[in-house]
């Protein structure tokens, strides 16, 4: 798709840099009174006044973070906006501006760079973020992008990852393991169209995992829904990396143990259909797949009435202390230790 040397497509050197850029962030809009100055000048000016602030970075690599035979640059925009705003709200904060950097290949013509920037341009106005800066450069291969996310947050509302008591309860939003299912599918499409390029993929019974793998979303809902509900998380993390490693994390910073139970752990259907046809262990996938982007955090048990009838969010085990270790509650009640896996070593 990008590949094809289509002559409608416009060279990048055609119009240079600052062309480039004008062309590319014109019609970012600035939404946010604490943005002083966006775009435009050495480099942007903010005013979050008496709040905290929160920066947080993330770069994707193409052929390392996606890959463009599936990914579309659209998509791929958007997400890069997502995996940054993910972690702004991880520390139940407010995502107010993001700076976009990009290094670029004159592979891609112009029109390869819109897309991507109408990807991130939505991303923007759903989330309500100011894109205030970045930079762009080129590379000899592939893209790279870079974005930073800057949020604000009152300083007794921040959520740390170090904040968690024996006692608390540990509780997931959304549903786990989809993005690392839809993943599968996107992988294996990808080597039957390589075998047969005339052969269509099916993907309706694969629509939600599919989704959640190239057009995740960031939890803003929930850091609202926390505050409507009166509740302060007590810890917080996003999951990037898998439930496991993501609750090592928290209660190693925190300094505890946990009870993490099998049965409680939030799957999708298509999930758990999807795991069965790869003969996959669905709970492995929860644990161990990544790039869910749900929050996972804890409470004190005082806060469980506020929670317990909201659909989005699932009690999955409790903080004990760090003596008791951290281990999962099987189905068949046996303790076995959580194991840190991570996204990556998982196919190996
Ligand atoms: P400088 O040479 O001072 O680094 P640039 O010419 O790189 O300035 O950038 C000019 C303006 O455009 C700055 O406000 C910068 O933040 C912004 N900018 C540059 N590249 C991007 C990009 N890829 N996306 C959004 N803003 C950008
Ligand atoms: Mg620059």
């Amino acid at each position: 798709m990008i590949e094809d040397k289509n002559q409608s497509k416009t060279p990048l050197s055609e119009l240079g840099e600052f062309g480039l850029i004008d062309h590319l962030t014109k019609n970012f809009k600035i939404n946010h009174v604490s943005t002083i100055k966006g775009i435009g000048d050495d480099a942007a000016v903010l005013d979050l006044k008496n709040n905290q602030i929160v920066v947080t970075t993330d770069m994707l690599v193409e052929g390392v973070h996606f890959d463009l035979s599936y990914m579309p640059l659209k998509h791929l925009g958007y997400k890069a906006m997502i995996v940054n705003l993910s972690d702004v709200y991880a520390m139940n904060a407010e995502a107010k501006q993001v700076t976009v950097s990009i290094a670029v290949s004159n592979r891609f013509p112009l029109e390869a760079l819109e897309e991507l920037y109408s990807g991130i341009e939505t991303a923007a106005k759903i989330y309500n973020v100011d894109v205030v800066g970045g930079d762009t450069t080129s590379s000899t291969t592939g893209l790279i992008i870079s974005i930073t996310a800057i949020g604000s947050v009152k300083t007794d509302e921040v959520a740390y990852r170090s904040g968690a008591k024996p006692n608390d309860l540990l509780v997931v939003s959304g549903d786990l393991g989809a993005a690392y299912m839809g993943l599968q599918v996107l992988e294996r499409e990808k080597e039957v169209f390589k075998v047969n390029p005339q052969n269509q993929p099916d993907l309706e019974n694969y629509t939600y995992i599919i989704e959640r793998q190239l057009k995740p979303e960031a939890r803003k809902d929930i850091v609202k829904l926390l505050k409507d509900l009166e509740v302060k998380p007590t810890s917080m993390i996003d999951i990037s990396d898998g439930l496991s490693s993501e609750i090592m994390h928290l209660c190693k910073q925190s300094e505890v143990g946990c009870e993490l139970y099998e049965n409680k752990i939030p799957l999708d259907p298509q999930v758990i259909s999807t795991c069965e046809e790869f003969n996959i262990d669905s709970t492995t996938v929860a644990l161990n797949g990544g790039e869910d982007y749900e929050l996972l955090f804890t409470i004190s048990q005082q806060d469980f009435e506020k929670i317990k009838a909201n659909p989005n969010l699932t009690v999955i085990g409790f903080i004990k202390e760090k003596s008791a270790g951290m281990h999962l509650i099987t189905r068949a009640e046996t303790s076995i230790p959580l194991k840190a896996q991570g996204w990556n070593s998982f196919s190996s």
